[in-house]
């Protein structure tokens, strides 16, 4: 944490300069970039990654940002785009072709899903594969497989997989590996260290850290993300604003000690809700067991606070009357802002899709935010109280 805290200040001396020794960098609000001479007009423009000529390529206040998490994340180069989709979107169409096959496994953020099935348009083969071991990868290795996409611990359901193993099976057969990162934040864990090529993360969650921006980053090798920034970036458009980046590097100043606090705000309100028998499973890698908590322990140097419920039964009714009584959780969209948050997976009208993705009609995602945990775990336990009446105590009474 002190070496996280050394980088984020030298950065941001060394960037603003001394001028006005202001204590934030500056917000570089332009769209474009003069030039004094013709001559440094065309030196720049032959080269956009490196030079500043349009804000869809580069702008200062972005480029502080993505140094800071190339650090953070121990890579070479990050490019920042104006949404997680935005990064994920431009990776994968910069290093896929037609013809290619796709590996996706376990639970993958859904819209991550749905733009590869997408690219089958482009004749982009896909194969979405649940497995229980990350060995079991191996048999859907195909010939022309060109890339395998995860997440760990995944969504919804919290998984993890073996990175070494994975990057390790890519690497025989020569296809990339990217990984969104964004449960784990660049804090605790480090993919690129296992041999990951690509780290993604939504800038929306933990790094912005308040619920006021979108915004998605890349990591890699500086040859990765060039080829990323010139293909993905620059033609797609999903450009991250100044001010959104410069919220993004509010957002970094904090990350350490919030990270720190969500770490021990999920294991209080986990250890109080793992006995409740209002709820038959919690996905969270903290009460993982056997192979899964290895892989827990040996990849994760902390804990991110979003974590899965479902409840006891899958009567509508109940989860209805348990997610509208809850008061300091709230319902919403997206995670990694100070309020915690419920959001179920069940939409009224999604069931067939809900059961497609291998989840219980009663799953609901849960996001401890920076409210007092016990708070947080009083709120849940009143909810549950309506939807199913108190809780009996099986061990005090045996
Ligand atoms: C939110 C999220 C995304 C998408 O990021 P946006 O910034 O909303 O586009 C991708 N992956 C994970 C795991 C996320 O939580």
């Amino acid at each position: 944490m002190n070496e996280y805290y050394e980088n984020i200040c030298c950065e941001v001396e060394k960037t603003t300069g001394k001028a006005y020794h202001a204590m934030t960098p500056e917000i570089v609000q332009t769209s474009s970039f003069f030039f004094p001479t013709y001559e440094e007009f065309m030196a720049a423009s032959v080269d956009e990654k490196n030079n500043y000529v349009y804000t869809r390529g580069t702008n200062p206040t972005t480029e502080i940002l993505e140094k800071k998490i190339a650090q953070l994340e121990g890579g070479e180069k990050c490019k920042v785009f104006s949404s997680g989709m935005g990064a994920i979107s431009a990776t994968l169409f910069t290093l896929l072709a037609q013809g290619d096959h796709v590996l996706m496994v376990n639970t993958i953020y859904g819209e991550s899903l749905s733009f590869m099935q997408d690219m089958g348009k482009f004749g982009v083969e896909l194969t979405k594969i649940d497995v229980a071991t990350t060995a079991e990868v191996e048999e859907h290795i195909q010939e022309n497989t060109k890339l395998i996409y995860f997440e760990s611990p995944s969504s919804q359901k919290f998984e993890l997989l073996d990175m070494e193993k994975i990057t390790e099976l890519a690497k025989k057969q020569g296809a990339y590996t990217v990984i969104d990162n964004t449960w784990a934040s660049p804090l605790f864990q480090h993919p690129l260290d296992y041999g990951v090529d690509v780290v993604i993360h939504s800038c929306s969650k933990y790094i912005g850290g308040h619920s006021d921006i979108v915004a998605g980053a890349v990591v890699g090798s500086e040859q990765l993300v060039d080829e990323i920034f010139e293909k993905g970036h620059q033609a797609l458009g999903a450009v991250n604003s100044p001010f959104n980046s410069w919220l993004a590097i509010r957002g970094l100043r904090t990350l350490a000690v919030r990270m720190a606090h969500q770490t021990k705000a999920i294991k209080t309100v986990l250890d109080c809700l793992s006995k409740d028998h209002r709820i038959s499973k919690i996905y969270h890698p903290y009460l993982a067991e056997g192979e899964q908590k290895q892989l827990a322990d040996k990849y994760l140097k902390g804990y991110g606070s979003l974590f899965a419920i479902d409840l006891q039964d899958t009567d509508f009714d109940h989860l209805k009357t348990f997610v509208n009584a809850l008061k300091v959780v709230t319902i919403g969209v997206s995670w990694g802002g100070f309020e915690s948050l419920a959001l179920p997976v069940f939409k009224g009208s999604n069931l067939e899709a809900v059961k497609k993705r291998g989840l219980s009609p009663s799953h609901i995602r849960m996001y401890v935010g920076l409210e007092a945990p016990m708070s947080i775990v009083e709120d849940i336990r009143q909810a549950l109280d309506q939807a199913y009446g108190k809780e009996v105590k099986n061990e005090e009474n045996a």
